[in-house]
């Protein structure tokens, strides 16, 4: 069996990745029949080529494009739900926690009552007919600032699905102080949601201490520029905060120059903890599976390597115990199927 295959065998949890930004080619078809006034279009080679990476701004195209296709609850019901086949049944996604942005959903007609009971349903149905345990991250988009920040904090509370985790921060970085979100993450956490902002994505080691000591972050997305500051990757080590990497998307966003200059080797060089993503799959031309691959080859690993990340993504999830324990198991038996079939090959058993 070659890596890429155990890859993509191996049972797996994803932390960050965005609602929204899941949405395939076949999702979007889907929704641009149903809005055909959107002048988006819905046959699936436009949407292939439409969809194709060329650079940021273009990504920024795509998306909202997505975005504006997304105007009833039936549409989140939808996308959400099929997001959740596609991670299922190409990924081998066993978990996944969700970014979800419904400021601007809210913003475009739809009633958080309804956009709420939308994800909800779609998170019954995926876990009944995908066997997909779903959880959401509600997120504050940075850009449109303290208005954004408390209509989410109010969501999040006053609205609160059952499945929501955790509260985080996206958006541009560069000019959104990570401060002025301080009192809205220490309402969350007071609710027992746990702090799961970006940071040091575009921007340099200080939005990633402010997101630690301010926000209280016990996971950062991306975090790549906390690979130019010893003190901070010692401090994330010992604290035991994890880091959502996407090496792909650091690519995309040109976060990260070259792949071979990716920190993730830093990161574990220096003990913490790294989980691997996809951030905005489809828009970024990846998958999960790709990105571990990626991964795989940046720390050499090999399938116990792999497997051990995978495990990694599982001990940092907020999935309920029962449902961590269950994927451990099924990571542990895809890693001795594989062991087993090498020894046979390799001819040490009769
Ligand atoms: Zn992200």
């Amino acid at each position: 069996m070659s890596l890429q295959s155990f890859i993509a065998g191996v049972p797996k949890a994803e932390l960050h990745v965005h609602h929204v930004g899941s949405a395939s080619p076949r999702i979007v078809s889907e929704l641009a029949a149903r809005h055909p006034d959107a002048g988006v279009p819905s046959d699936l080679e436009g949407l292939r080529e439409f969809f194709t990476f060329r650079d940021f701004a273009h990504f920024i195209d795509v998306y909202l494009a997505v975005v504006d296709l997304i105007r009833t609850p039936e549409d989140i019901r939808l996308l959400t739900y099929e997001v959740a086949r596609e991670m299922a049944e190409a990924q081998n996604l066993r978990y996944a926690e969700l970014t979800c942005t419904p400021y601007t959903s809210v913003l475009r007609g739809i009633a958080i009552e309804a956009y709420t009971e939308a994800i909800e349903d779609a998170c019954v149905a995926a876990e009944r007919d995908f066997g997909l345990v779903l959880r959401w991250i509600y997120d504050i988009p940075g850009e449109s600032g303290i208005p954004a920040a408390d209509a989410t904090l109010e969501y999040a509370l006053q609205h609160r699905p059952d499945a929501l985790v955790g509260f985080g921060l996206g958006g541009p970085e560069i000019g959104v102080p990570r401060a002025q979100f301080e009192p809205h993450f220490d309402a969350a956490r007071a609710a027992g949601l746990h702090s799961v902002p970006h940071a040091g994505e575009t921007t340099g080691p200080e939005t990633v201490w402010d997101s630690v000591r301010l926000l209280g972050a016990e996971r950062i997305g991306h975090g790549c520029s906390a690979a130019e500051d010893p003190a901070l990757l010692a401090h994330l080590a010992e604290t035991g905060v994890v880091l959502e990497v996407c090496p792909t998307s650091n690519i995309a966003t040109r976060a990260v120059d070259r792949i071979e200059d990716h920190p993730l080797r830093a990161f574990v060089d220096a003990g913490v903890t790294v989980t691997i993503n996809s951030d905005d799959p489809p828009m970024f031309a990846t998958t999960l599976n790709h990105d571990y691959e990626v991964a795989a080859g940046l720390l050499d690993l090999d399938e116990r390597g792999v497997a051990d990340l995978a495990r990694a993504a599982v001990d940092a999830s907020y999935a309920p115990e029962e449902v961590k324990a269950r994927i451990g198991t099924e990571i542990d038996a895809h890693l001795d199927a594989h062991l087993d079939s090498s020894r046979r090959v390799a001819g040490d058993t009769p």
